[in-house]
């Protein structure tokens, strides 16, 4: 288990971090192979989280959360990668993602009406930012259209490779209610996917995350009640930017988990597969690699947890720019940089065996490429850490 009081974060938070591991072991680990063979979405077991008091965890108590910190959140997302990475990133988008989101800006009205639904597990939330043409570019090349219409939003446009899209109760989904007003024009909305007009367009096919469902949402004059609107019209990119650097932080933790799984497997490899009539651990180029996977993982870890203890406390207004803009970045930038490499040698040193799409080591290493990817790609990340550098 992680050593996560080295940290400096009091015993609760070592306490639920162990709690969830070991439930995670327990009762989640087991359900990879099949979510990853049939592209399954366990939502019963996703509801179950709720039992441990881990849904909602940043939320306020009176609406059913835990009232803990983005701190938490990681450890949960670290915990819960480490044996089902699917889960976990299930788990980002909605309790992350959507729900704290929707806590820091939105309205008392949609707080009360569906954040107690994210406590108990009846609500799975989404982010739909990205679109078919706005990847890097979200904000310039976005689309998605939302005009006033009376008591309503008509929503217009497409959303892709939304996480949770096609399971998701909720979506909070950008959108431009004033298209010549460039960044100043981009509103946040909360979107039921039973409101008239949304549909989901496909659910995709991918080559890692499989059971943690992603596709492509679609809004044909997609009526969304005005109280359903996050924070001020217009003003939808404080939302968004607010929210990245802690979701940054958090794919870090992530990261840790998964890389963490991977060092495990990849000893116990060593140290039981015989070649020239010994483990492959005895040789020193084996030894090597395993030494790589250690050194990675642990200064993807350490980095991490420094990180997240710099953004507590922050408020809105102290993040999406500046100094902690650029060190989250630089988190989930070394993150995604160590995970590639530790499952690189991971699958190295299963040999062939590491083929074989069955072996966990082969399901770690088809997450790792989407993690120098979503959340900004490593170019994005490098982009902010290097301009911030020579501001
Ligand atoms: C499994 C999965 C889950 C996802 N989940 C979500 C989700 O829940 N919600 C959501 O909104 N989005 C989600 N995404 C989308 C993700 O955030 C985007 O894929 C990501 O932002 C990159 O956009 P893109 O894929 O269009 O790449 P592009 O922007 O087309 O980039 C392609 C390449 O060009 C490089 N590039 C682009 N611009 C520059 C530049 N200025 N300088 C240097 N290089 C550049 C990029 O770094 C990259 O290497 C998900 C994607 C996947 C695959």
């Amino acid at each position: 288990m992680s050593d996560i009081s080295r940290y400096g974060f009091d015993d609760e938070y070592q306490q639920l971090f162990d709690m969830v591991d070991r439930y995670a072991r327990e009762n989640l680990h087991e359900l990879s192979a099949k979510m990853d063979d049939d592209d399954w979405f366990p939502k019963d077991e996703y509801a179950k989280l709720s039992q441990l008091g881990v849904l909602g965890i940043t939320l306020p108590s009176e609406l059913g959360g835990a009232g803990m910190d983005e701190a938490a959140q990681a450890m949960v997302a670290h915990a819960l990668a480490k044996w089902n990475p699917s889960l976990s990133l299930s788990y980002l988008a909605s309790d992350n993602l959507c729900a704290n989101n929707l806590n820091r800006h939105g309205s008392d009205f949609l707080r009360e009406k569906y954040l107690p639904g994210f406590c108990d597990g009846t609500i799975l939330g989404a982010l739909g930012m990205t679109e078919p043409g706005a990847g890097s570019d979200a904000l310039g090349s976005m689309a998605t259209r939302a005009r006033r219409d009376g008591d309503n939003y008509i929503l217009n446009g497409r959303k892709l490779w939304i996480t949770n899209g096609p399971e998701a109760d909720v979506v909070l989904v950008y959108a431009k209610t004033d298209p010549e007003a460039g960044n100043r024009g981009i509103s946040a909305f909360l979107v039921e996917t039973g409101f008239p007009g949304f549909g989901v367009d496909k659910k995709l096919d991918k080559m890692g995350y499989r059971g943690s469902p992603t596709g492509e949402l679609v809004f044909e004059d997609c009526v969304v009640p005005a109280e359903n609107l996050v924070g001020e019209e217009n003003n939808g990119v404080r939302v968004m930017m607010s929210g990245l650097d802690l979701e940054r932080a958090l794919l870090a933790a992530h990261c840790v988990g998964i890389c963490e799984r991977a060092l495990e497997l990849s000893i116990d490899w060593a140290k039981n597969r015989e070649q020239f009539g010994t483990a492959i651990g005895n040789q020193q180029l084996v030894q090597r690699m395993l030494a790589h996977m250690y050194t990675d993982t642990a200064s993807a870890r350490n980095f991490c947890y420094q990180i997240i203890r710099e953004c507590e406390g922050l408020t809105d207004d102290q993040v999406g720019r500046g100094e902690i803009h650029m060190r989250t970045a630089a988190s989930v930038l070394l993150a995604g940089g160590a995970i590639n490499r530790v499952l690189d040698n991971g699958m190295q040193i299963h040999g062939g065996m590491g083929f074989m799409r069955e072996i966990e080591i082969n399901r770690l290493y088809r997450c790792a490429k989407i993690l120098e990817i979503g959340a900004g790609t490593r170019e994005i990340r490098e982009l902010i850490v290097g301009g911030e550098l020579v501001r």
